[in-house]
């Protein structure tokens, strides 16, 4: 099986909420498509509850494009501790701390309806908690968010 990026981080060595750059591809014509680890809780000491984090994903979907131009995906984490963001491009770290920062005090601020929740728009649209998602974000403003390096589980 083809190895994955992931699950080579020494998830026991990080502190969450955090930005960390998880990696860089280039496409046959030479761009580049950068990957990011965007953690609101710490790994393994709790998890975002689906309806919370189904709701983060809408409200960050659309506020990370506000802040950060060419963003190709907003995707949960199914460990439901963060959010992975994809660019073209190579913004640096703290560019994309300052943007999830900026995100972040939109969700905790998001007081209107939440956006594509229809039958139409959304695979689960019953399944979702504005005023959890809207914790969250308070949450890890309030711890404060930081650039994480890498640490490379010691195989
Ligand atoms: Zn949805």
């Amino acid at each position: 099986m083809a190895n994955v990026e992931s699950f080579d981080l020494d998830h026991t060595k990080v502190h969450a909420p955090y930005v960390r750059l998880a990696g860089v591809k280039r496409t046959p014509r030479g761009d580049a498509i950068s990957k990011y680890d965007l953690r609101l809780l710490q790994p393994n000491q709790g998890a975002i509850e689906p309806a919370a984090l189904h709701t983060l994903e809408h409200l960050l979907a659309g506020y990370l494009r506000d802040h950060l131009d060419s963003v190709v995906d907003v995707s949960p984490m199914g460990c439901r501790t963060g959010i992975y963001l994809a660019v073209i491009g190579e913004p640096n770290e703290q560019e994309v701390l300052q943007a999830f920062g900026a995100s972040l005090r939109d969700t905790a601020a998001h007081d209107r309806p939440i956006p594509g929740v229809s039958e139409l728009e959304c695979g689960n649209y019953r399944d979702h908690d504005l005023a959890a998602a809207r914790q969250h974000a308070r949450e890890a403003l309030d711890q404060g968010l930081k650039v994480q390096e890498t640490v490379l589980l010691q195989r």
